[in-house]
């Protein structure tokens, strides 16, 4: 009788030291028993393609893909899912047993899940949704809201031909407004997430004026460290709802965890724990 090979996952990236996936991949396979292990691999991008097609040999049932490779994966792929090629990067990919490479992305799904679970109040329809940057995670963050029924969207870039070209992909459902004028949009705004690096550890300060926001809005940033962005501690301070970054990283992992191995896991203050800790 042959064995059943421990199946193994991991994340590929240049540099790697930094992610927080193997914390929170660990945790899971701790928690619900699984056989398993999550491995971070620093892989260049000139070794990526021989790495990825190795890795299936190797007893990989996929991994999760992160900067700079998130773009160069798609064209290692046999199948693409439409959300991943909408945004135009993958974050996640899954080795078929057929050889097959699926690749998927789920930063979308986690930015709506996180949404959800810290706001429970959320909805597609409270108003227009105003968004601070127009880089990779933004791309993910407009598809995912329009996919959730968002029908407005206010979005704001330092380099203004980027916010306009992320308006030609994704449609009039999208409003370029100039970055000197990021402050003026939040007014109209029911939900703002910041998908900029600014107010990040070792990153420029967060400096869009706050004064336009209200009393209620839903307010969000990607960044997770810290925490307690000046962002979201200026926004609870005016009486809005805030939501952490920490949490889309978490929801996130959770479709990719589920596919690798067969549990879909929760999303919970001890995960929460074991990835800050
Ligand atoms: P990216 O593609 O490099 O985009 C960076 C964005 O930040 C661009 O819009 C850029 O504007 C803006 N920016 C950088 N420095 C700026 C400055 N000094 N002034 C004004 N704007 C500035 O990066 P990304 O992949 O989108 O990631 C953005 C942030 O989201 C990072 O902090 C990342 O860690 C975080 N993130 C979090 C999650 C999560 O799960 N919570 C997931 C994905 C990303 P320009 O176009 O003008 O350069």
């Amino acid at each position: 009788m042959t064995e059943m090979p421990i199946p193994l996952a991991g994340v590929v990236g240049h540099p790697i030291a930094h992610s927080k996936s193997p914390q929170l991949h660990k945790h899971w396979l701790k928690s619900y028993r699984l056989p398993g292990d999550y491995i971070p691999m620093d892989v260049q991008e000139d070794d990526l393609e021989q790495v990825i097609r190795a890795l299936p040999k190797a007893g990989f049932v996929g991994v999760n893909i992160t900067i700079p490779h998130k773009i160069a994966i798609l064209q290692m792929a046999d199948l693409v899912t439409d959300r991943a090629t909408l945004i135009g990067a993958a974050n996640t990919l899954i080795f078929r047993r057929d050889g097959k490479i699926h690749a998927d992305n789920t930063d979308g799904y986690g930015f709506i899940a996180n949404l959800r679970a810290g706001a429970p109040g959320w909805r597609s329809d409270l108003g227009p949704a105003a968004i601070l940057g127009a880089g990779g995670a933004a791309r993910a963050v407009i598809s995912a809201l329009i996919e959730a029924g968002v029908t407005d969207i206010l979005l704001s870039n330092r380099t203004r031909p980027k916010a306009d070209a992320l308006r030609a992909e994704f449609g009039s459902k999208v409003r370029v407004v100039d970055w000197v004028q990021a402050g003026n949009m939040l007014e109209e705004a029911a939900t703002v997430v910041n998908t900029t690096s600014l107010g990040m550890t070792g990153a420029a300060d967060f400096r869009v004026p706050l004064d336009g926001l209200r009393r209620g809005t839903i307010v969000t940033d990607l960044v997770y460290a810290p925490l307690r962005t000046r962002l979201l501690q200026e926004a609870d301070e005016m009486g809005c709802v805030t939501v952490d970054g920490l949490g889309m990283l978490l929801h996130q992992a959770v479709p990719a965890f589920e596919r690798w191995f067969g549990v879909r896991p929760e999303v919970d203050m001890r995960t929460r724990a074991a990835v800050l800790g």
